[in-house]
């Protein structure tokens, strides 16, 4: 980076961040009305701009418009929403118990905001991985600085674009740019940190937090494996499976990365999930309008690198002018081929078949935590080994993704996939710093705690 662009950058960075220190001290964002304004502008905005948002993405992701109304318009106004309902209640402090040694006293945990946030976004679902969890940043009374990928260009000029017209600008900013930008911004000092993105950057910004002991969120990625047992019901699972893996052209956090399946109904299980992958996409998938694209030439070159990991079930054209790459089934993949190197966030299945679900446990446990993990079964015994004897962010027996959109469960990853949680109630604690208080009266005041101590030792 030029010096001089540099320290113009940090001087803006500086006085931004005063200004947002300030209004945070000042106690505005304390008060549950403006909490409650601020959310439900945000809602209304995101929705009267809810065709706007349908042509960003189609421009930066050929995003279908379904999927773009579903994860991106609905989801936001629906966090919003909660948000705005529950922030007074979520706020409330919370009675805990008191042990015998301590009384008399009241015990509670009092939620408090932490100050100036800042949210830093990826570019699959530009929207909604930034103001997702700014739902959360408001309702818990913070200040924030919106960081959207600028991997998605239109999409994040639209949002800085509703930011401002929707929110208080003495306690929300909105800062464009990509690598050069963020790490000048890193530099301040911030109260917490919400990152979306990749592992290789989610150092560098836990390494950046580190120098402030600045609180992190990281919400990472990986590879999320589907398992599909002998006993499953083959058509829904196919579907089910299919539309996670080509979702978004593959590109989601959660989308099933990779399918081992039990031996014995390993071909019928390739032929369903090929003639679903035409029922979706149709003969010609090129032209379906149901299948997004790549985000950038640089992705699909990487994701083209993966192509020949296995023999293609279906799929495998490419077309580098369009950034499209066929949803791809591959099968008979080997451990060490190039797709299962590394996650493949883009519309590739790798599948092999298993011997049983204990080669498939132990191939999962062998590998780094992944952020959501897909058994497919009707034996719900089958079910609980993986919810016991497996460790990732989330497990969803008979489906994948969906899960996202229950706000009651918390969404995060553990070891490699990430590292703290929210939606809903979650993302209100996320951003709150649980104070532990306790009350107690002058009277019943015990003296044997007090020096002189007895010979015995005292206990309190
Ligand atoms: P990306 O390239 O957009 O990077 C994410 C953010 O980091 C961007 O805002 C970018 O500007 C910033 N950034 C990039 N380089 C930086 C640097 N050197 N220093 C500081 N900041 C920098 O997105 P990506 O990493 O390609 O995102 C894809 C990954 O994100 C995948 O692994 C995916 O699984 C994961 N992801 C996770 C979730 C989740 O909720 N867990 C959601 C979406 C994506």
């Amino acid at each position: 980076m030029d010096g001089s662009l540099g320290s113009a950058l940090t001087a803006d960075y500086t006085a931004m961040m005063e200004r947002l220190r300030a209004t945070f001290k000042s106690g505005k964002t304390r008060s549950f009305a403006w909490r409650k304004q601020q959310l439900h502008a945000l809602s209304e905005a995101v929705a009267a701009h809810e065709d706007d948002i349908v042509d960003v993405l189609a421009k930066d992701l050929g995003k279908p418009k379904a999927e773009s109304l579903i994860a991106e318009v609905d989801y936001v106004t629906k966090e919003c929403q909660l948000a705005a309902k529950k922030c007074e209640s979520w706020a409330r402090p919370r009675k805990v118990g008191t042990p015998l040694s301590n009384m008399p006293a009241k015990s509670m945990i009092v939620p408090e905001p932490f100050g100036v946030a800042l949210i830093i976004g990826a570019w699959n679902y530009p929207l909604q991985e930034v103001f997702g969890p700014l739902a959360g940043a408001i309702a818990a009374g913070n200040c924030a600085v919106l960081k959207p990928s600028e991997l998605a260009p239109a999409s994040s000029e639209l949002l800085r674009k509703i930011a401002a017209q929707a929110l208080d600008s003495d306690a929300f900013a909105t800062v464009l740019g990509g690598a050069e930008e963020t790490s000048t911004l890193l530099e301040q000092r911030f109260d917490k940190i919400f990152y979306t993105g990749g592992a290789k950057v989610g150092r560098i910004v836990m390494g950046a937090a580190a120098k402030h002991l600045t609180p992190v969120t990281l919400e990472l990625g990986g590879k999320s494996p589907a398992i599909v047992a002998a006993d499953a019901n083959l058509d829904v699972t196919a579907r089910r499976i299919v539309w996670g893996a080509f979702l978004n052209g593959g590109q989601l956090c959660v989308r099933p990365d990779y399918c081992m399946v039990e031996e014995s109904i390993y071909e019928d299980f390739l032929k369903t999930a090929r003639e679903v992958v035409h029922q979706f996409y149709g003969e010609n998938m090129q032209q379906s309008e149901h299948f997004a694209r790549i985000v950038n030439e640089r992705h699909f070159d990487r994701v083209s690198r993966l192509l020949n990991s296995g023999e293609i079930v279906i799929g495998g054209e490419t077309d580098r002018e369009d950034r499209y790459i066929a949803p791809t089934i591959l099968r008979d993949v080997k451990p060490d081929a190039p797709a299962m190197q590394e996650e493949i966030f883009g519309p590739i299945l790798p599948t092999f078949p298993v011997k049983s679900m204990d080669e498939a446990i132990a191939f999962i446990n062998e590998r780094d935590k992944p952020l959501a993990l897909y058994a497919f079964t009707s034996n719900s015994a089958t079910g609980d080994r993986f919810v016991r004897e497996t460790s990732s962010g989330t497990v969803m027996v008979n489906d994948c993704v969906v899960f996202q959109t229950n706000h009651h469960l918390p969404f995060g990853g553990v070891g490699e996939s990430g590292m703290g949680a929210f939606h809903g109630v979650h993302s209100f604690d996320c951003f709150s710093h649980l104070k532990a208080v306790m009350k107690r009266p002058f009277w019943g005041d015990v003296k044997l705690r007090y020096p002189p101590y007895s010979e015995k030792g005292t206990k309190l």
